[in-house]
């Protein structure tokens, strides 16, 4: 606990104590001392008071004891016990006989064969003392050389007690005065160690405020230069310290004032910058979005009649002709502003995989079947080359890994002049019912410059010699890059000038029931088995509507025609068709209020109602849905899409004719 008390308190509490200590023991020990000293002295002069006092006595008793008349003492004893310290008196005879007694008797027994021959002290209690005196009978009046030598007669003794009271009162007086005196220097001291030891530490707990202070921050503190020299020394290398630190913290503050400013300066040009280039980005996917959908319209209706003149059995060679270049240039316009748009979109991080079951060898073989047709046009062979082993049917993006196998198909066969162009697919790795599957596309063809290998990559670039360009775009690889990276995988590229080139990429997708799968056809289909179905064709542009109406009727089908929403929703009241094709943006009543009218009663509820549109991304086939649609095609619309969906909702088996032309 002491060392507790120490370690917790002040220098100068220490101190303090340690003196405190000190100066008490001090005190006490010198104060027993002197008066033990002081009882010593009083005791010697008593202890000769009283024998005196006995001595006297021992005189003025020879008379009384010589004629055993005890009142001849009577003066004496009177004058005897006006010492206050003498408490009892007796005289006795040489025989021990009591002759008078005054105050507290003495034990008779005790004396009882103490014969003295010289006065003294002859006894001790604890708060007395006694003293006896022999009496001698004087002879004569002899002088002090006789007295020694003659032999007197013993009459008797004197006996006196003096009590020791005085003796112990005189003891505690000087005690208690010593210790008073003592104490009082003591206390002297203290305070003197005190006021030295302030003296001393006051400048230290400054300092040690000082530095408090500065540790809590609060600025500008200075200590205070006094006290003694080494502690004004301290004060003063403190007070230096705190400067350099005031002058850093300065200058680390001037640089993140100004690291602040920069960083709000750099920050306002970089998000106005992002803004402009937000707001440039807007306006060019609208722009993109807008003019695909003007230019597709229109091309969407030159296409179709085209296709539709096509089917008819009374042209001349030169009008079968005209058509086929009317139909390959719309193609090519299409496919541009298609590409473009693709490429915008994949771009612009919009474009997504819209996964279904594919059966993979039909797959294949739809493909080789185009590329075969192109291949033969050049002398060329085409080799598929699909290892057994791989999935029969898997989960992908039909359309996408069509575009870019036909993409990387077709400029092999465009590139080769001789040899063959060969598609491998084969099964990298199986894990689960994942897969990863390698497609590799071979030529033997022009090849491509070392230094170009990368660049034929980046949209609207084209290498080589400039007749081949003819027909190319030149977003082909850059929009099947994207589509693989959007894969999960990308497109590499080898080359040999003058020997050929390799294509490959890989690509992961999940294996899917092989009981699933798509039926395909590239047929055309000439009509329908079955009675006869009635369709509405919904679509505010004639050209558009009257277009998709010729197609089906051709087919068999007994087209209706409505401008907008308003005016099918009547053309239904009347009579209720089989299916309707709706566009989705209409004036007066748009595709999708109507379709919400028709879901809302329920004699219409279960009417199949396909929603066109040129919106083609997964929000607005989202939208169709929630509508109410039962299905989306998006626009131009693709011809066997648009019978696959109703052969699915009317459940309609078609009727074929012999191939003609596979597109
Ligand atoms: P294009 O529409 O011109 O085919 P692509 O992006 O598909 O555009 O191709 C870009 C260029 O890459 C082509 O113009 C051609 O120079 C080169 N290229 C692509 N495939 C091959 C190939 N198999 N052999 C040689 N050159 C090729």
């Amino acid at each position: 606990m002491l060392a507790r008390f120490v370690r917790g308190s002040t220098f100068r509490g220490q101190l303090s104590i340690a003196v405190a200590l000190g100066v008490v023991l001090l005190a006490l020990c010198s104060s027993l001392v002197s008066s033990w000293q002081g009882s010593r002295q009083i005791r010697a002069t008593l202890l000769a008071q009283g024998e005196g006092i006995a001595v006297n006595l021992a005189s003025r008793s020879e008379l009384a004891l010589v004629f055993a008349a005890p009142e001849n003492a009577a003066d004496a004893i009177a004058s005897t016990l006006v010492f206050p310290e003498v408490i009892a008196v007796e005289i006795r005879d040489a025989d021990n006989r009591l002759l008078v007694a005054r105050g507290v008797g003495l034990p008779a027994q005790e004396l009882q064969g103490s014969r003295p021959l010289q006065s003294g002290l002859e006894a001790e209690t604890e708060d007395a003392w006694r003293f006896v005196a022999p009496v001698w009978a004087a002879r004569g009046a002899p002088t002090p050389f006789e007295m020694t030598e003659q032999r007197a007669e013993l009459l008797g003794y004197v006996r006196v007690v003096q009590s020791k009271s005085t003796l112990m009162r005189m003891q505690r007086n000087v005690f208690f005065v010593n210790l008073a005196v003592s104490l009082s220097f003591a206390l002297a001291f203290l305070l003197l160690v005190r006021l030295l030891s302030a003296r001393l530490t006051r400048p230290l707990a400054e300092l040690s405020g000082a530095m408090l202070r500065a540790e809590r921050g609060e600025p500008d503190v200075q200590a205070r230069l006094s006290g003694p020299h080494d502690i004004e020394a301290m004060a003063h290398a403190f007070n230096r310290m705190i400067a350099v630190l005031r002058e850093r913290e300065d200058e680390l503050e001037r640089h993140r004032d100004h690291l602040e400013e920069l960083v709000v300066a750099r920050t306002a040009e970089l998000s106005e910058a992002k803004e402009r280039a937000e707001v440039a980005n807007l306006a060019k996917s609208e722009f993109l979005a807008r003019m695909s959908h003007e230019l597709r319209t229109p091309l969407n209706a030159i296409l179709g009649y085209a296709q539709l003149l096509r089917m008819g059995d009374s042209l001349t060679p030169r009008q079968a002709s005209g058509l086929d270049t009317i139909r390959s240039s719309g193609e090519h316009l299409l496919t541009l502003i298609v590409d473009i748009l693709d490429l915008s979109r994949i771009e612009a991080g919009k474009a997504e995989l819209y996964l279904s079951e594919v059966a993979l060898p039909a797959f294949l073989r739809g493909i080789a079947d185009i590329i075969r047709i192109k291949a033969e046009e050049k002398a060329l062979s085409f080799v598929l080359d699909s290892a057994p082993d791989v999935p029969p049917v898997l989960r992908a993006d039909e359309k996408r890994l069509r575009q870019v196998l036909l993409n990387l198909l077709g400029n092999a066969v465009k590139f080769t002049d001789k040899g063959e162009v060969r598609l491998v697919v084969r099964v990298v790795s199986r894990e689960g019912d994942q897969v990863r599957l390698r497609f590799e596309v071979r030529d033997t063809g022009v090849g491509i410059p070392a230094d170009q290998l990368e660049q034929i990559f980046l949209p609207f670039e084209q290498a080589g010699e400039v007749h081949r360009r003819f027909g190319g775009t030149g977003l082909g690889l850059a929009i099947s890059r994207q589509l693989v990276r959007l894969m999960g995988g990308d497109i590499h590229t080898e080359s040999t000038q003058g020997q050929g080139s390799v294509f490959w990429f890989d690509a992961a997708f999940a294996t899917a029931d092989a009981a699933v799968q798509a039926q395909h056809s590239l047929r055309l289909p000439a009509g329908y088995e079955g009675e006869r179905r009635r369709v509405l064709v919904v679509d505010d542009v004639g050209g558009n509507r009257r277009m998709l109406a010729d197609l089906l009727s051709t087919l068999g089908f007994e087209v209706e025609e409505a401008a907008d929403g308003a005016a099918a929703l009547r053309c239904i009241g009347v009579r209720m068709p089989d299916l309707v094709l709706m566009d989705m943006a209409m004036p007066v009543m748009d595709g999708l209020e109507t379709t919400r009218r028709l879901r809302a009663e329920p004699a219409w509820s279960a009417l199949p109602v396909v929603m066109v549109s040129a919106n083609a991304s997964a929000a607005d086939r989202a939208r169709c849905l929630d509508a109410g649609a039962t299905a989306f095609i998006p626009k131009p619309v693709n011809r066997d899409a648009l019978l696959d969906v109703m052969a699915q909702r009317l459940g309609l088996t078609w009727r074929f004719e012999p191939v003609s032309d596979a597109k």
